[in-house]
């Protein structure tokens, strides 16, 4: 069965990798500050609808080049790294301006491969970013250019954000390109490419999409975009390439803007679930008696039998809050069915709620995939 493409209001941690081309005028010599502001625009307002948000930003290589006034051409590693660090100056420079003119703090973490590699300090990163997540600042992370060497680097921030992504748990990396997504034929091959619109999962004929790295049809980037995906989908976070060219790019993948969305088809259930029990604002209660309290408890679902009373308009998949019937929260969970229809079958044996419904299949008004019990309540 084909998955529907979500909607970016669907995440609560949400990782965005910009790349450098977006954010520096390579010509100009200088950064793209009308295009910043408008993406500070929108991701102000994702942080005001309480999205933890994280920004792993390139660009220091870029913007040292244009500081220095450095010729065209590929740069030694040396001369890199000493670029980096005068552009990482500016780069932290302009995102603390930005995101400071809509209220926001933002931190500067520079990481290195060992960092998310190793255990220790990755749990040491993970800390950190926590923190200051804690704190709703919004981490600005680049890679440690000027200690990176060609042995020990990530060289691309396509995969270095998808690492955060999984590190912190984020349910979705958006990664802003200049290119909308993937297409299935790679430039140049004389095929008519499309826009794949999403990708289930990462199969080798999507990797062949991307051109196989060092062939001369492989598109710019895209390999270690597919790489990144791949990191990113295995650890239960979505992915959407998309062009960052618009401003209000953000915005524009939210009103349906041509994109390619990765899914992450591995245990999405971790990822949901910490969503489920973060801050989703619950949108109706269902109370239900000891029975079904006790089932709950050994890990099942909840079950129409056991709901004795529905409080609140929902919608299909909303959050609702799980109560007994003295009123103590048993738990969160995204619920099945819309207030009426809880309401129909509550109380009914499975079957009976089947005949309500008029479905075959199953009646769980709260499965146990999208269902958090409170405090430690778990015995399964
Ligand atoms: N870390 C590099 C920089 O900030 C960018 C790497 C990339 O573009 O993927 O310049």
């Amino acid at each position: 069965m084909s998955r529907k493409i979500p909607s970016l209001a669907d995440f609560r941690r949400i990782v965005i990798k910009v790349g450098s081309s977006l954010l520096v005028d390579a010509a100009a010599g200088r950064p793209r500050e009308q295009w910043l502001a408008a993406l500070a625009q929108d991701i102000a307002t994702l942080h005001q609808e309480k999205r933890d948000i994280l920004v792993v930003s390139s660009g220091a290589i870029a913007l040292g080049r244009a500081v220095l006034k450095l010729p065209r051409g590929a740069l030694k590693l040396e001369d890199s790294q000493a670029a980096a660090a005068v552009g990482q100056i500016a780069l932290a420079r302009i995102w603390a301006e930005s995101l400071g003119k809509h209220g926001i703090t933002a931190g500067q973490i520079l990481v290195t491969l060992g960092d998310t590699e190793e255990r220790r300090r990755y749990l040491n990163a993970r800390e950190t970013i926590d923190k200051l997540l804690e704190w709703k600042a919004v981490p600005v992370i680049n890679e440690n250019d000027t200690v990176a060497t060609n042995e020990i680097r990530y060289g691309d921030n396509d995969r270095l954000a998808a690492r955060v992504a999984t590190m912190m748990s984020a349910d979705l990396l958006v990664l802003l390109s200049d290119i909308d997504g993937l297409y299935d034929a790679p430039p140049g091959s004389g095929k008519d490419a499309r826009l794949v619109p999403l990708v289930e999962r990462i199969t080798p004929e999507i990797e062949a999409m991307a051109g196989a790295s060092g062939s001369e049809l492989s598109r710019g980037g895209m390999m270690t975009k597919i790489e990144a995906g791949k990191i990113a989908t295995s650890a239960g976070t979505h992915m959407v390439i998309a062009s960052g060219h618009p401003d209000h790019a953000l915005s524009a993948i939210a009103k349906g803007a041509r994109c390619t969305w990765f899914l992450t088809p591995a245990n999405p259930v971790t990822a949901r679930k910490k969503w489920i029990a973060g801050s989703l604002e619950p949108r109706g209660v269902l109370f239900i008696d000891g029975g079904a309290v006790a089932a709950l408890k050994r890990g099942k679902s909840l079950l129409p039998a056991g709901v004795k009373r529905v409080d609140g308009e929902f919608q299909r998949g909303d959050a609702v809050v799980i109560r007994d019937l003295d009123g103590a929260e048993i738990g969160r969970g995204l619920v099945a069915y819309d207030a009426a229809d809880a309401g129909k079958v509550m109380g009914l044996s499975s079957p009976e709620a089947k005949n309500i419904l008029g479905f075959e299949g199953r009646v769980e008004i709260v499965h146990r995939d999208d269902l958090v019990m409170s405090g430690g309540q778990e015995t399964a």
